[in-house]
């Protein structure tokens, strides 16, 4: 084959091998839950973001098999042309209620939700505050929506009200960030990001990726647990974490989400969630609705695995959610704890440079309510052995 000016490509993935930075994807055998089955060999899952283990929950499955027989699977073309189904209008008044909203759109992930709303909101004479932690998703809409971008310090109020101050503008501000901050586990201090955006005169934006079915009452996020409905203009939520399936939403005011129905171009031209996702996620808010005996489980499993990883003497950072990471310093260290925790049986993985700073290497725990005690006491032991091999635990 000629070489077009593809060696270059070559190099470069040889160069991520070398530096150990290249993405090595495990391949499953199994439903997603507290265990996976890998290479044909069970293994404790501590990867996923399944927070309340519905992703392989009997409810939803009946759910979504039943969507199909009614609905079949694909949309056929995006709603604006195709029409929607009744099943997403029924996720999006649920989702709605749930959250205590004005409305609610759905998208096919957060990813586009994020890339959805941004570029909708502000344009090029308009400006964006960001904290600097900010994920991809919203990385990308900003740059997507061609305003200015303007940084601040990660959860830095003081610095945020200093930006907002330095750069006078007669056109649109939006204020944007993460709701919990997926490698720490720390979350953004809503309320007071709040307070300055209705001082300002600013949007306000969440993504609560990883808040949604975590914090608030029942799972409700980030908004419910700063008690400020009404409040946030714009929140993001995903459907691909704790919910169980795929897709994602943005909640807030009715007027926003009527404009998202105009002019997202994810939602004018991509086409919408499968009906078998839709009707899981709508069982998934029911259940949430009905019970909050999975959320209390999240948390109570992630407060027994964050005090025993800590009286072994590991660091487990920061984390104010379910969220455990394991600090370990140097990337090499951190690949070879993860290489030796999958040797005996946990799938857990480390977590370097540039997703987290040089020097701040990890292993980020992810359990789940679908996880038993004896599932986490498996998992501690291993983290105790590996601990005692490398010299980390007395
Ligand atoms: C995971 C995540 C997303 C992406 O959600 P998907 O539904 O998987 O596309 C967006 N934003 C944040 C903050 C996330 O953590």
């Amino acid at each position: 084959m000629p070489d077009n000016g593809v060696a270059w490509l070559d190099e470069e993935l040889d160069r991520l091998k070398e530096a150990g930075l290249y993405n090595t994807i495990r391949t499953i055998g199994s439903p997603m839950d507290a265990w996976v089955v890998i290479d044909g060999q069970r293994k404790l899952n501590f990867c996923a973001n399944n927070y309340l283990g519905l992703a392989n929950h009997p409810r939803l499955r009946e759910a979504a098999k039943a969507a199909i027989d009614r609905f079949g699977i694909g949309p056929g073309a995006v709603r604006t042309i195709a029409g929607t189904t009744s099943l997403h209008i029924e996720l999006e008044e649920k989702l709605a209620a749930f959250k205590k909203a004005e409305a609610c759109i759905t998208f096919q992930s957060g990813f586009t939700a994020n890339l959805a709303t941004i570029p909708a909101l502000v344009g090029k004479d308009d400006l964006i505050f960001s904290d600097e932690l900010n994920h991809a998703s919203i990385i990308d809409a900003c740059r997507l929506s061609r305003a200015q971008v303007i940084r601040y310090a990660h959860n830095d109020i003081a610095d945020l009200r200093a930006k907002i101050a330095a750069n006078p503008t007669t056109g649109r501000r939006l204020i944007v960030t993460d709701g919990v901050f997926s490698m720490d586990g720390d979350i953004a201090p809503l309320d007071e990001i709040v307070a300055v955006a209705e001082a300002t005169g600013c949007l306000s934006m969440v993504d609560d990726a990883h808040g949604e079915g975590v914090l608030g009452e029942g799972g409700r996020g980030i908004v419910d647990h700063f008690h400020l409905h009404g409040r946030v203009d714009v929140e993001v939520g995903t459907m691909s974490k704790a919910f169980g399936a795929v897709g994602g939403m943005v909640a807030g005011r009715r007027s926003i989400v009527e404009w998202l129905r105009q002019r997202g171009r994810p939602f004018l031209f991509s086409s919408a969630m499968t009906a078998p996702d839709v009707a899981a996620c709508i069982e998934a808010t029911v259940m949430l609705q009905e019970s909050s005996e999975r959320v209390e489980r999240l948390w109570s499993n992630a407060a027994l695995l964050k005090s025993e990883l800590q009286k072994m003497g590991f660091d487990t950072g920061l984390s104010r959610t379910p969220i455990v990471p394991v600090m370990l310093g140097e990337a090499p260290l951190a690949q070879e704890f993860s290489r030796r925790l999958f040797a005996a049986g946990v799938f857990a993985m480390a977590i370097g440079f540039p997703t987290v700073p040089t020097g701040k290497a990890r292993i980020r725990v992810m359990n789940s309510a679908a996880h038993s005690q004896e599932d986490l006491e498996v998992g501690l032991a291993a983290f105790e052995k590996i601990g005692r091999e490398l010299g980390m635990v007395g």
